[in-house]
């Protein structure tokens, strides 16, 4: 097994750079950077069907991921999670969880930073630091500190605490700051240079969304290469979003899948919804959200680093961008609970309320095959979860 890494391009300008040296986003355009691999040839070597015998985590698509040796992964057993059938209902018959609540950490964050850590790790990096609204900082946490890398992490002061307690336990380094996501990103920006931290900020490394990517090419393996019609998704930072749609797009090249790809949605909460104010104006990037506050502490982002991204995804695929209240999201969570036997997270229970949102406005269809995403255990959220029952 040898992954087929080629280069990595700027999202933007397209320039041209080297991936077995340390990357982290596009140095004359300040955009992301995207792994591209030799699809040509993965395509004259191999056949969709080598990885059904293969260990359930999300190393199973080794070729299509950016380590160049195996001996550089560092792994918690993450990935290949499962897709749960929900009861018929809205009059909807075909609706799916992708339930990432049972992924080391307790969040979809793992897949990102297993992948971040693992190439950092391959490229000789020695300290990482991030800005992070909680799960991030969990998963960069464990990951690193298996990697026997110094972590520094930068969190909100009105973190859930749990998020705060699982980084502490690992031996990271944590500061709690009077701010948001946003102002934990200007922390390590100004200080990375002068500490020597690698910054694994969302997007400004090009690998976490390599480990996003595995969503999209597991949803297309266990669906026995038949993509749903409509995916619901969670957007923060938006690497799982773009992820998803930059696997469909190496699918679809490799000739692994056919037909129409999914419609992708974007949800978030009214509470902070830059994604969907740009996307209903019509534009290509998103203004910064003031005041950005929500019970979902997930998609806590007030400008997302790859939003032109993320605003393409959707408008390639047809999609749409949606907000849901808070009082929504609780009310979906203890749904889901009480209905399914699933106590997902905050984030998770946006993505039915939207489906409700979609189903009423007539933009899903009774025999639509649909994927919600469930990021993360409601049981990380155990604040969340006493509002609703007192
Ligand atoms: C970070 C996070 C999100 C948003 O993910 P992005 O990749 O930043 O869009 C959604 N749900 C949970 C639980 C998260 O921790
Ligand atoms: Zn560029």
């Amino acid at each position: 097994m040898k992954s087929y890494l080629s280069h990595l391009i700027c999202s933007k300008c397209h320039e041209k750079f080297d991936h077995r040296e340390l990357q982290t986003f596009c140095t004359s355009c300040n955009k992301p950077l995207l792994a591209i691999y030799d699809l040509e040839k993965v395509k004259s070597e191999l056949a969709r069907d080598i990885f059904s015998g293969r260990e359930p985590n999300l190393w199973r698509y080794r070729e299509l991921l950016p380590v160049l040796d195996e001996r550089h992964i560092i792994t918690l057993g993450e990935g290949f999670t499962p897709l749960i059938k929900l009861q018929p209902q809205m009059g909807l018959d075909n609706i799916w969880v992708k339930d990432d609540s049972q992924i080391p950490t307790g969040s979809f964050k793992a897949r990102g930073l297993a992948m971040a850590v693992s190439k950092a790790h391959e490229l000789g990096v020695s300290k990482v630091a991030i800005p992070t609204a909680g799960n991030a900082g969990g998963a960069l946490a464990a990951y690193a500190i298996r990697a026997g890398m110094e972590c520094f992490i930068f969190m909100p002061k009105d973190v859930p605490n749990i998020n705060y307690l699982e980084s502490k336990l690992t031996g990271a380094h944590v500061t709690l700051v009077d701010g948001i996501i946003s102002d934990c990103g200007k922390i390590v920006a100004e200080k990375k240079e002068e500490m020597g931290w690698f910054d694994v900020s969302t997007l400004k490394e090009p690998y976490r969304i390599e480990g996003k990517k595995t969503m999209g090419l597991e949803i297309a393996e266990q669906f026995d290469w038949q993509l749903p019609d409509v995916i619901i998704y969670p957007t923060g930072g938006g690497t799982g979003l773009i992820g998803m749609w930059k696997a469909f797009g190496e699918l679809k090249e490799l000739g692994w899948i056919s037909g129409d790809l999914p419609r992708m949605i974007s949800v978030q909460s009214t509470g902070c919804d830059p994604i969907t104010q740009a996307f209903e104006g019509g534009k290509m990037e998103s203004e910064f959200f003031e005041n950005a506050e929500t019970v979902a502490a997930g998609i806590r982002v007030p400008k997302a680093f790859g939003d032109a991204l993320i605003l393409q995804a959707l408008k390639e695929s047809c999609g749409l961008a949606v907000s849901v209240s808070d009082e929504e999201i609780l009310a979906s969570l203890s749904e889901l609970a009480q209905k399914e036997g699933m106590v997902v997270c905050p984030e998770g229970a946006a993505t039915y309320s939207a489906l409700k949102l979609l189903k009423e406005k007539g933009d899903v269809n009774r025999s639509d095959k649909i994927v919600l995403f469930n990021t993360g255990s409601g049981l990380k959220y155990p604040e969340v979860l006493s509002q609703i029952i007192n």
